[in-house]
């Protein structure tokens, strides 16, 4: 091991998220060490990253490659020891190799580490907005039970974080009075539901500003990442749903805001790179280089603001609706709303349909208050089966 001061799993290498930590280590070779990294199904491109980063521990998220992974890593002449499958994530989470923890995988599937994670009591960066949404007090329990510290990575909570009094966690500083999201409005900003009959998913994949998974991507075609990121918000710094709101902003680079009662507005602002609230939460308290370029507002020229158009972009209402109705309500939410988009991905389901099919899902299954990890888990996959079959319904 190095002799870094943070030794950090990286869970979602291969992804935008993990592309953008490594860029932001490599640049700290004295301070950071990314000590285990993992990866989906990418065998080549995460032994590639070994390589890079030499880190103690490398899993492969699919059981059936970790011969691959083995060959690989032997081939390149590498120490690094290979782990595959839900217990490899889970050690890469929870070992004695890492102190921080990144959670970029993206979805569901990033929750069991997640929470690993915190029970460990690692420092927990949270890119894994779904961890948050499925399973709120799972989560508040575990980092309680661990003892250790979540830094949100999302770009709008990481701003929350910096704006709150003295970084707090929790919607409780002096005279907060509200959060405000922004959005970039996504590729589809400004038009009608006609408009958005036929769009693709390369269309919907094809983002202004921010450069990001087709997941994410997609969700913030629909909104239904803000929506995902107000439960995120709630979740996160404890704020009641009533004083959460969103405000469309086309050129990110103001990320949030927190509006005091005595009419002051704080916000934080930069260019929309992740790197930046990457190196916030991995050298916090302190503050590091980024790599991100500093913002010539001059040049910048003017900052809009605009309400969402919810009429159009439902998953945004969805996503508040599902707050209300508590329970496991967001996690039914998450669950149909991944169905949808791989759906979208695969052609089969058009763009306008998505809320259509989420609404019906929810309609299906009323919320249950969340006890335990294996219910959420039950109830995840009930969603899941619920929005296939409905999917006939929907599909063009
Ligand atoms: P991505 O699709 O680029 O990368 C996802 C990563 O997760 C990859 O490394 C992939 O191999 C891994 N992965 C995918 N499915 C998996 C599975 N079933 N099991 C194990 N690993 C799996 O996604 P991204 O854009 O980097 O987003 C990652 C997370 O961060 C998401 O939750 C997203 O909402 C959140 N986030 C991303 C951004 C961004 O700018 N990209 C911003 C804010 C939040
Ligand atoms: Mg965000």
């Amino acid at each position: 091991m190095l002799t870094s001061s943070r030794n950090i799993a990286i869970l979602g290498a291969t992804g935008s998220i993990g592309a953008s930590a490594l860029d932001v280590i490599s640049r700290h070779p004295q301070r950071f060490h990314a000590s285990a990294l993992s990866a989906h199904r990418n065998v080549a491109t995460l032994v590639e990253l070994c390589i890079q980063h030499q880190p103690e521990l490398a899993v492969i998220a699919e059981p059936a490659l970790l011969d691959q992974l083995a060959h690989g890593l032997q081939t390149a002449g590498l120490k690094t020891h290979p782990a595959a499958g839900p217990a490899g994530l889970i050690e890469a989470a929870s070992g004695t190799h890492c102190d921080t923890v990144l959670a970029a995988i993206v979805g569901a599937a990033g929750l069991p580490s997640t929470l690993a994670a915190a029970q460990a009591g690692k420092r927990l960066l949270l890119a894994n907005k779904e961890s948050a949404v499925m399973a709120g007090p799972l989560l508040h329990a575990a980092l309680q039970a661990g003892g250790g510290k979540l830094l949100p990575i999302d770009s709008e909570h990481n701003a929350l974080f910096q704006c709150l009094p003295t970084s707090r966690t929790r919607f409780d500083g002096p005279g907060v009075r509200r959060l405000l999201l922004t959005a970039s409005g996504g590729p589809f900003r400004g038009r009608t539901r006609e408009q958005l009959t036929n769009v693709t998913p390369e269309q919907a994949c094809d983002h202004p500003i921010w450069s990001m998974g087709r997941k994410i991507s997609v969700d913030s075609a629909t909104l239904m990442n803000k929506g995902l990121e107000v439960i995120e918000a709630h979740v996160l710094f404890d704020a009641p749903v009533e004083a959460i709101d969103v405000v469309v902003h086309p050129q990110s680079l103001l990320h949030a805001l927190v509006e005091y009662e005595d009419g002051a507005i704080l916000a934080e602002l930069g260019h929309p790179d992740m790197r930046t609230a990457i190196a916030y939460a991995l050298a916090w308290p302190e503050r590091v280089r980024s790599g991100v370029p500093f913002l010539d507002l001059a040049a910048s020229g003017r900052l809009d603001f605009e309400r969402p158009d919810r009429s159009t972009f439902r998953c945004l209402s969805l996503a508040y609706q599902a707050l209300h109705a508590g329970g496991d309500t967001p996690a039914i939410l998450n669950a149909a709303n991944e169905i949808a988009v791989e759906a979208f991905l695969a052609k089969k389901l058009a763009f306008l349909s998505i809320p259509d099919l989420i609404e019906s899902v929810l309609a299906a299954l009323p919320p249950i208050a969340m006890s335990d990890l294996d219910t959420l888990v039950h109830r995840d996959l009930t969603a899941r089966t619920t929005a296939r079959g409905m999917l006939r319904r929907f599909c063009r």
